[in-house]
């Protein structure tokens, strides 16, 4: 249950209140609000003089659900906005890893060249081997920051692990929880005691009851910024990397506001589907698309086999926009 405090509740009474209901105490907006468990179904009697408003929820999918805030949220992600009223379809590119300047620099023309305002690029890579390219780490957020100096594109890059997580929020303008990071607590309390937006992908073994409570570690630690991400989960096939979860989808737009972004790349897992995979999650009227691009994808150190040419996403990106606009969506 979600409980909006009265407007003359003290930070001591509200921190009280909290104890006393094991709430979580959010103050936003210059109301305190606590956040129960969903297994409360009624207002308890010594909180009944304290409340303004209060929401019944059926799961612990709470600051997330529709059932309190109806509207998608409204986010930021460098010039671009998507959620709220805006029926924008972001796009987002950019290679697996930062390989080197050359090749950083050679994606942020391309966005450029397509009025692209997103980049994105891992620096410290989640891989399934330890033998396997890691990433640049440091090295490579600094050419990110670099290249946004250049071309003023807005930075994503991952966080792998706690070690880090310093280095990307100070470095990156929209930081992204893998799909292995996305259960790890202190990653996900360290990104809700910050403002800057966080991209959540989907775990492969994952829920979506587990997707969007792990939203709510985020949300509940006093960050409203928080974007879904589908990228695939794991099923009996193999022909495929992943599944596109496309009824996750529609389940997430459904019951939940927050913005949801989808990435086909990590999907497939090979280039040739990426195009058809990519008009088909922009049919679905979604907040954005996150395309993996390489100038030379048979060289690539991680993820080779999916990222796509620059003339490949050039004709993906103008097949794009119509179908955007058939759903009655911009493509930004
Ligand atoms: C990536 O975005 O390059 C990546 C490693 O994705 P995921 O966490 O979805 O596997
Ligand atoms: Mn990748």
């Amino acid at each position: 249950m979600i409980i909006h405090l009265k407007s003359n509740t003290s930070t001591e009474e509200a921190d009280k209140l909290g104890v006393q209901s094991q709430s979580i105490v959010l103050h936003q907006n210059g109301t305190y609000i606590l956040i129960t468990p969903s297994s409360l179904k009624e207002v308890p009697d010594y909180l009944q003089t304290h409340t303004e408003s209060s929401f019944y929820m059926d799961s612990d999918i709470q600051l997330a659900s529709k059932k309190y805030l109806p509207n998608v949220r409204e986010i930021q992600l460098g010039d671009a906005t998507i959620g709220g009223s805006t029926k924008n379809t972001v796009m987002i590119t950019g290679p697996c890893s930062v390989e080197s300047e050359e090749q950083i620099m050679a994606c942020a023309e391309l966005c450029v060249e397509l009025g692209v305002k997103v980049l994105r690029a891992g620096c410290y890579k989640p891989r399934t081997s330890p033998y396997s390219f890691q990433g640049m780490g440091l090295d490579g957020l600094k050419l990110l920051a670099r290249m946004r100096e250049k071309y003023g594109l807005a930075i994503i890059t991952e966080v792998r692990d706690s070690t880090h997580i310093d280095e990307v929020i100070e470095y990156s303008d929209i930081i992204q929880i893998g799909a292995k990071a996305m259960y790890d607590q202190g990653i996900l309390r360290k990104c809700g005691a910050i403002k800057k937006p966080i991209l959540i992908k989907r775990g492969f073994g994952t829920t979506l009851q587990e997707f969007v409570q792990a939203s709510e570690f985020v949300l509940s630690g006093g960050n409203p910024n928080v974007v879904l991400c589908e990228r695939g989960i794991r099923t009996f096939e193999t022909k495929t990397r992943f599944t596109l979860d496309l009824c996750g989808v529609a389940f997430l737009k459904e019951y939940t506001n927050l913005p949801i972004i989808l990435d086909p790349s990590h999907a497939m897992g090979y280039a040739y589907g990426i195009a058809d995979l990519t008009r088909a999650c922009t049919a679905m009227g979604v907040d954005g698309l996150l395309i993996e691009t390489h100038p030379n994808p048979k060289v690539a150190k991680s993820d080779a086999a999916q990222q796509l040419n620059f003339e490949e996403f050039r004709n993906l990106y103008r097949s794009v926009e119509p179908v955007a606009n058939a759903v009655g969506y911009h493509l930004i």
